[in-house]
């Protein structure tokens, strides 16, 4: 090789990395924030009817838009555990797998990846904090039904920031072991039980935050306490202190079990306004942040939801069915690497990525 092909060379490669450079003002150098939003049920009716209940969604300023085609190796219709999993760890996996590849052996999560890298981390959730979403991000057991053992793995696993319902799981007076596992969560982390307690926090003084606002599942929106976005804030103002960066996972539980109900269009209205208004949280941390990459799916469809009128000409909520579909679910990204998730891709697909972007 010549001298001038090789200078050649090296300008090519030069302006390849120049062109492969994250977006947004974001460098190398900057701190990895990765946020994952999980709605659970969520397809394209549910977010249909955010959008007619709501001009400004936080999810109509996310440049990039996919599908997620969920399907997990027991079939085509996905439960929580399973889909959850494949976005946690980059693997398909079966129905009910927490945090476990097909042959039930534990896998690294994105979660686990993150803290390795000395990233804080967190999980939100309107279920308990044990449910199948959340605990496929730092548990790992072949069944998402061992909740009791899920607790004792969570309680040990040093994550930054747990919020959400489930304290009947961790409390020794009902813990079949009579393990009291909020002894020794009490001694490592902030831990409040009321919305009034989470609000009071100097969260500038907190390290690590535990909040178990209910003995099982928050209640349904908009009566719930503390709500999704309050909980987010709470949570990503604990995580920005650590200059290392962070993972989040934020859960809409419960859109999912209003679809399980076939409940009327405004219990779905609801749920999906907190979630987007949760969005909406990290939309706002991400404008002094630019660094931080969002992703927004859902795990599944539940219900086969339509909108459409009824016989007086009014617009409501039709199901198919109260279980799970096959149906696609959206997919919203936003901030630096956000094109990988254009398109159609699997959840495992999208898991990988997510893996790539905590270890950039
Ligand atoms: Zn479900």
């Amino acid at each position: 090789m010549t001298a001038a092909q090789g200078c050649y060379r090296l300008t090519v490669i030069a302006l390849a990395l120049t062109l492969g450079a994250p977006a947004s003002g974001a460098g190398q150098d900057d701190p990895r924030r990765v946020i994952l939003f999980i709605g659970d049920g969520v397809g394209v009716g549910y977010w249909t009817a955010a959008a007619f209940a709501r001009d400004r969604l936080a999810v109509k300023q996310f440049p990039v838009v996919g599908l997620v085609d969920v399907r997990s190796s027991s079939g085509r219709v996905p439960d929580s555990a399973a889909s959850a999993t494949s976005y946690a760890t980059g693997v398909e996996t079966y129905n009910g797998a927490v945090g476990v590849g097909r042959d039930s052996t534990a896998v690294d999560t994105v979660l686990e990846v993150a803290a390795e890298r000395d990233m804080a981390t967190g999980l939100v959730a309107t279920s308990r904090i044990t449910h199948a979403t959340p605990a496929s991000f730092a548990a790992h057991v072949p069944n998402r039904q061992l909740e009791w053992e899920i607790a004792r793995q969570m309680a040990n696993h040093d994550v930054t920031v747990m919020l959400g319902g489930g304290r009947a799981a961790f409390d020794g007076q009902i813990r079949p072991d009579s393990v009291d596992l909020l002894v020794s969560i009490k001694e490592r982390y902030t831990y409040v039980e009321t919305p009034e307690e989470l609000q009071a926090l100097n969260m500038r003084n907190v390290k690590a935050l535990f909040g178990l606002f209910a003995p099982s599942h928050l209640p349904a929106a908009p009566a719930r306490v503390p709500t999704l976005p309050q909980m987010t804030e709470a949570a990503l103002a604990v995580l920005d202190e650590d200059p290392d960066g962070f993972f989040l996972m934020v859960e809409a539980s419960q859109p999912d079990w209003r679809g399980h109900g076939n409940e009327p269009l405004p219990a779905i209205t609801a749920e999906m306004l907190d979630f987007d208004r949760a969005i909406g949280e990290a939309v706002e941390y991400q404008r002094d942040h630019p660094e931080t990459l969002i992703v927004v799916v859902g795990d599944h469809e539940t219900g086969g939801l339509a909108l459409q009128y009824d016989s007086t000409g009014t617009l409501g909520a039709a199901y198919t069915t109260g279980s799970h579909t096959a149906t696609m679910v959206p997919l919203f990204a936003k901030g630096p690497g956000a094109e990988q998730f254009g398109g159609i891709l699997s959840n495992a697909r999208v898991g990988e990525l997510l893996m790539e972007a905590v270890r950039r």
